[in-house]
């Protein structure tokens, strides 16, 4: 599965994880961060903490997969 990062900040000042077919995920490129494509959302987190230092699963498609 692959993974993004939202470059949105949620309402609870994080930024979340989605999948590549996410709904919540937004479509612009400018907008999203790919992260690489991994068999499990926990193997996204490292590469994340990158961009971002607060972070969450997305509890709609990351917790699922
Ligand atoms: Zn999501």
């Amino acid at each position: 599965m692959r993974y993004y990062l939202s470059k949105i900040q949620a309402d609870d000042d994080t930024w979340e994880i989605h999948t590549v077919n996410c709904r919540h995920l937004p479509k612009e490129n400018d907008q999203r961060i790919y992260l690489g494509d991994f068999s499990h959302c926990i193997h996204a987190l490292p590469v994340a903490k990158l961009y971002f230092r607060s972070l969450r699963f997305c509890p709609e498609c990351s917790i699922n997969t």
